[in-house]
């Protein structure tokens, strides 16, 4: 089993062009003497092609927030996979909590994103998750699990080998408050265990990134789990300084 770490920075509906562009710089500088994690920025869609154009020679992988479930056509306002190829986007976050919560996505919507994404040889950063109160009635798994049946029914079990997964408890985003690494890596064995019932092999090369509140001092105790590979990184990863400390606790 060698699964590469990755740190992924979801910047959300933040910045300038200016800011994102003097964001990335600073990362950048600092990015190539990192080695042995994946670093991915995931950008608002109207700065995508300025961050792809910066980041044709670099090893920093470009991600969109989100996509359109399809592919063309009467859609106000949406993005298709196909226009995100049209940039190289490599990857894309789907199914993240905001989109669910805020804006309505069913999990059959974001599974069917998940299928368009992959079709197109975009990465999913598929993100699940509790909300508090799930947690609180002893409920945590059984979302997942809602949320991981979605993917796995509509696409089968199989298209985990070109998914990452997102682990991130929707009581930790953006709060303050960090799942502790034991309670991180234990859903995370739970998902990576979903998996493994109909294929170990996949299981065993799926990346599972914890989200929530990852900072420069906690980072290191999450990342040091079993099966947490890596972090989604929302407030930390707009500054610079912070988000590759957190790179660098993922290698150290
Ligand atoms: C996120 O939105 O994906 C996230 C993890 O945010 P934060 O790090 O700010 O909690």
């Amino acid at each position: 089993m060698s699964r590469v770490p990755m740190v992924a920075g979801n910047w959300k509906m933040n910045g300038s062009l200016a800011s994102s562009c003097d964001l990335l710089e600073k990362i950048e500088e600092q990015s190539d003497s990192i080695k042995g994690v994946d670093i991915a920025v995931f950008a608002p869609y109207i700065y995508l092609p300025a961050v792809c154009e910066k980041l044709k020679s670099s090893s920093i992988i470009t991600g969109a927030q989100n996509l359109c479930k399809y592919d063309s056509g009467a859609y106000t306002g949406e993005v298709s996979a196909s226009m995100l190829q049209d940039f190289s986007v490599d990857a894309v976050i789907l199914g993240h909590s905001e989109r669910r919560h805020v804006f309505g996505e069913s999990s059959a919507d974001v599974a069917e994103k998940v299928k368009i994404a992959v079709a197109a040889e975009i990465t999913p950063v598929f993100c699940v998750g509790e909300k508090l109160e799930e947690r609180e009635r002893g409920k945590t798994e059984a979302v997942i699990l809602e949320q991981m049946n979605a993917v796995i029914d509509l696409c089968g079990v199989e298209i985990f080998s070109k998914v990452i997964v997102a682990y991130e408890p929707v009581w930790a985003i953006g709060t303050g408050i960090t799942a502790t690494p034991e309670q991180a890596q234990e859903v995370h064995a739970y998902i990576r265990g979903l998996i493994a019932e109909q294929n170990s092999s996949i299981a065993a090369d799926l990346r599972l990134l914890y989200g929530g509140s990852v900072k420069p001092d906690n980072a290191k105790g999450l990342f040091s789990m079993n099966d947490i590979d890596g972090g989604l990184i929302g407030g930390a990863s707009l500054k610079a300084e912070d988000f590759i400390s957190i790179c660098k606790s993922a290698i150290d």
